[in-house]
């Protein structure tokens, strides 16, 4: 698989994508053009991502629920705004069982509307709110530019759905999962995400506001990782979702929706890759260590497979991921680098000569070539492996960070502002509209990623309109 080169990312890195997913084995293409199939590898990936990201909503009092594949077309129609962002989007069914169907079926682009119908009939009073639902599922939306994991037909995600009393726990909640996938970007996918709010114009259809997190890949192009949804009432209005609250007055619901999906995997990939192929978190690889024991015969075998079985074991008691490549006819060369494109955090050469020294060779990932190798101690390695992955991850996280940050340009003027976007991202005061954000766009190709939460306490000079203003916001050519 990894004898032919992969393109530098330099070169050719939406080339260097495509081919990575496919000779990693973490993705194929489908028979259907924008489907994905999902191998084996990178479903293992997504599996520990939803293990991180379902502890968080488990600890935050969701449970988890399965809404139907199908919803009436009709439901859709019921929010106004809703239908409108979502109607270019849809796969319709309209035969079942060969016959034409009375009311055609939406395949699910997001499930607001079918939950909003259960809601309805599950809540009564003050006394069942509130209701935290989150579902892990896919849902089609019919994307005409596609790309693996980043945007596909069909994808896998998960969508929570909340339903509160008031306004402020709505926005509470709204508030409360942005933080958590921020701690899961940066905690767990070593993902330094800048959380905020999206403009009118980039907002999810029907929702009052829309939250994101934006992470800048290694192109320096933006990605929304995730977003977190204020509902208003306006899905509680359409699906009639009330409840008789303790003054004893009927009222509506404020309901909240929150996703993020498949295409983190595509993040991980674009953030920590290098030329020679993946590189991935510690806490999210699906093989955090791989031992590759080196031999030249049948005495060498036995004596470094002894070593190598034993501290395999020591690291499964532990609960590392391990892998021990015992596949024969190919040379350690080989297994070093396909073990390297395939991003495996840490590797362990064990030969003849290290266990006659008692010692094995560890060499990081992070770090390709000599810096990143050290020898140490047989006995008690197992210390040093658990904390060297835990080292990995830090580092990843400070290496992607310090490149976001070196691409992340303040700049106060048009000129300067389409300069920065050629490389990363350009933070700028602004005090513009929705036309003003279109005129950029046509101009630039960059949209308004976010306006982050995290503001300077400041007035400044909006650098379009020559306005004071108190805001910042971020601006990228995005994915
Ligand atoms: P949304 O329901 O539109 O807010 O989407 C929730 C999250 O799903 C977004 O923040 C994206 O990260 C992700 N997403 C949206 N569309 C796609 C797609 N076509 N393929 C993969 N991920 C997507």
């Amino acid at each position: 698989m990894s004898e032919q080169k992969l393109p530098t990312r330099a070169e050719d890195f939406n080339e260097w994508y495509n081919q990575l997913v496919l000779r990693a084995e973490l993705a194929d293409y489908a028979p259907v053009r924008g489907c994905m199939i999902v191998r084996p590898y990178g479903w293992a990936l997504w599996e520990n991502i939803q293990a991180a990201l379902d502890r968080r909503f488990k600890a935050t009092g969701h449970l988890n629920a399965a809404f139907p594949l199908l919803i009436p077309k009709s439901f859709l129609e019921r929010e106004a705004s809703h239908v409108e962002g979502f109607s270019p989007e849809l796969a319709v069914v309209t035969i079942g069982g060969n016959k034409e169907l009375e009311e055609p079926l939406v395949v699910r682009p997001t499930s607001e509307t079918v939950i909003g119908h259960a809601y309805a009939r599950w809540i009564q009073s003050y006394r069942d709110l509130p209701v935290l639902i989150n579902q892990w599922c896919s849902v089609v939306r019919w994307e005409l530019r596609t790309k693996l994991f980043l945007r596909t037909l069909e994808f896998f995600w998960q969508e929570g759905h909340t339903a509160h009393a008031t306004f402020e726990e709505a926005e509470a909640e709204t508030r409360q999962m942005l933080d958590v996938y921020t701690d899961f970007a940066v905690n767990e996918a070593a993902l330094p995400v800048i959380p905020g709010i999206k403009s009118e114009s980039e907002r999810f259809a029907g929702a009052d506001r829309t939250y994101s997190i934006e992470a800048m890949m290694g192109d320096g192009k933006a990605l929304q990782a995730g977003t977190s949804h204020n509902l208003g009432q306006n899905f509680a209005r359409a699906f009639d979702i009330q409840f008789l609250d303790r003054d004893g007055e009927r009222k509506y619901c404020w309901t909240t929706s929150w996703g993020m999906s498949t295409r983190i995997v595509g993040a991980i990939i674009m953030v920590h890759g290098d030329d020679q192929g993946l590189v991935l978190p510690p806490r999210l690889a699906p093989i955090q260590v791989v031992v590759v024991p080196i031999h030249k015969n049948e005495d060498e075998r036995a004596l470094v497979m002894e070593s190598a079985t034993g501290l395999y074991q020591e690291m499964v008691k532990v609960g590392i991921r391990v892998k021990l490549d015992t596949r024969e006819g190919l040379t350690p060369g080989f297994k070093f680098n396909d073990w390297e494109m395939r991003g495996v955090p840490l590797r362990i050469e064990i030969g003849p000569k290290d266990v006659e020294k008692g010692v094995v060779v560890l060499a990081r990932r992070d770090r390709p070539g000599k810096e990143g190798k050290s020898v140490v101690g047989r006995e008690g390695a197992i210390v040093t492996i658990a904390s060297m992955l835990e080292d990995i991850q830090l580092a990843m996280l400070a290496k992607a960070r310090a490149f976001r940050d070196a691409r992340l340009h303040d700049v106060s003027d048009y000129n300067a502002f389409k300069e920065a976007i050629e490389t990363g991202f350009a933070r700028v005061w602004w005090d513009g509209d929705a036309a003003l954000e279109r005129q950029i766009k046509e101009e630039t190709r960059a949209t308004l990623r976010c306006i982050p939460l995290d503001q300077p306490d400041q007035v400044g000079t909006c650098f379009m309109t020559g306005r004071p203003t108190r805001t910042q916001a971020i601006f990228a050519r995005a994915y």
